[in-house]
């Protein structure tokens, strides 16, 4: 038997010193009612089969993996990109909200209750529930939703009820927060879809599973193409890192692919208004998990700032903070300016509009030093639609 991973996680939760299920005792049947069948079920052939069928039919699964010649050109390397973009409504997140919504069928819940910050996990988990006739609740921070109207109308049409978070900054992290008040008050009926690899153990190894289907569609497509399943980097961005975890899953046990996570440096690492958590956090709990997060000396957690709202969050993902730690992911900081740069490179080069998030992962091309006979995969984590209006402002 293959041994395990130094990335995987262990019994507690934990992925080296970060991770675990910090909760309120109130929360604490929910999370482990989770903890102790999520596995099983997504181990059942029944699940598999819905999962799977679904992603084919119904997400547009395998997404392809484009050789993009006129920017291998411009890099003098061999470039890929993994198109996520291509996934129904428009980003990866479509990949784990459909993965927990057949868990949350099979776990007799008939509600669901999700967070989102700039709309777009919200519209994935409203358009699952469509389709799977479940009622859904989506929380969002009162200023998300005047800066993000056209996902808000697009969860109103799928016929999701939005409950504005009007606590704190009214962001992201008050409607997380807000969520999992939510879910305390209502465990018996209904299961809570996190939108990314975050939260309380078992969400961030649930959440990676489910998006690791990227990565291994990566190899296979790869092996097809050059006869060699191993790129010599991956590349995604970070915001609370499910794309990134996705890409690299696959990947983590083979040193010789080198991982390379662009998170959002916002003005710059050093401005005050940044988002580039492993640059600028410590060691700190929220949403109930123990990760690297940005926070003042007191513990009072610091207002991150990036031009996409998609990685405008404190922090990262247990998983990434023990990759940043144990040195196997490399973290660059790609600064606003730098990823529209590279978001309109890469629209002019290859006729592909990329979400200002994905222009991270393609931010961080020219900090590399790509030899000729490299070939690199990056995640397309999503399509740059709902992102025209700021592009604009640089045109
Ligand atoms: C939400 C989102 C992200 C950031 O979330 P991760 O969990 O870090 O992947 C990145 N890209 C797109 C297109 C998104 O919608």
């Amino acid at each position: 038997m293959k041994n395990k991973s130094a990335f995987e996680v262990d019994e507690r939760g934990y992925y080296g010193n970060f991770g675990g299920a910090f909760i309120p005792e109130m929360l604490y049947p929910n999370v482990e009612e989770l903890r102790l069948n999520y596995r099983q079920i997504m181990e059942s052939p029944d699940f598999i089969e819905e999962f799977e069928r679904l992603l084919i039919d119904y997400v547009g699964r395998p997404t392809p993996l484009f050789l993009a010649q006129r920017l291998s050109e411009k890099y003098n390397a061999e470039i890929y990109l993994k198109r996520e973009d291509l996934c129904h409504t428009g980003a990866h997140k479509v990949n784990n909200t459909l993965g927990q919504i057949i868990l949350a069928k099979k776990l007799g819940k008939h509600k669901i209750v999700a967070e989102t910050g700039a709309g777009q996990h919200g519209v994935a988990t409203a358009t699952m529930c469509a389709l799977m006739g479940l009622e859904c609740i989506v929380y969002m921070g009162e200023i998300d939703m005047e800066r993000q109207a056209p996902n808000v109308a697009r969860m109103k049409m799928l016929g999701a009820e939005i409950r504005p978070a009007k606590s704190g900054s009214k962001t992201l992290k008050d409607a997380t927060n807000e969520a999992l008040r939510h879910w305390i008050n209502n465990p018996i009926d209904t299961h809570y879809i996190i939108g990314s690899v975050v939260g309380p153990h078992p969400y961030p190894d649930m959440v990676a599973r489910f998006q690791s289907v990227i990565s291994k569609e990566v190899r296979k497509q790869l092996f097809e193409k050059t006869g060699n399943e191993n790129p010599d980097y991956v590349i995604a961005c970070v915001g609370g890192g499910s794309n990134a975890a996705g890409v690299f899953y696959h990947f983590l046990d083979e040193p010789d692919v080198k991982i390379i996570a662009a998170e959002a440096a916002g003005l710059g690492i050093e401005s005050g208004k940044t988002a580039a958590t492993t640059f600028k956090g410590k060691p700190g709990i929220l949403h109930g998990t123990k990760s690297l997060l940005m926070q003042t000396d007191d513990g009072q957690v610091v207002e991150p700032h990036s031009i996409s709202a998609g990685l405008d969050y404190p922090g990262i993902g247990p998983l990434h903070a023990h990759l940043w730690e144990s040195g196997r992911a490399q973290f660059l900081g790609i600064t606003d300016r730098e990823s529209i740069d590279a978001g309109f490179e890469l629209t002019r080069l290859e006729g592909i509009i990329p979400a200002i998030e994905s222009s991270h992962a393609l931010g961080a091309l020219k900090h590399l030093p790509l030899q000729p006979s490299d070939t690199v995969v990056i995640g397309l984590s999503g399509r740059g639609d709902k992102d025209l209006a700021t592009y604009m402002k640089y045109l």
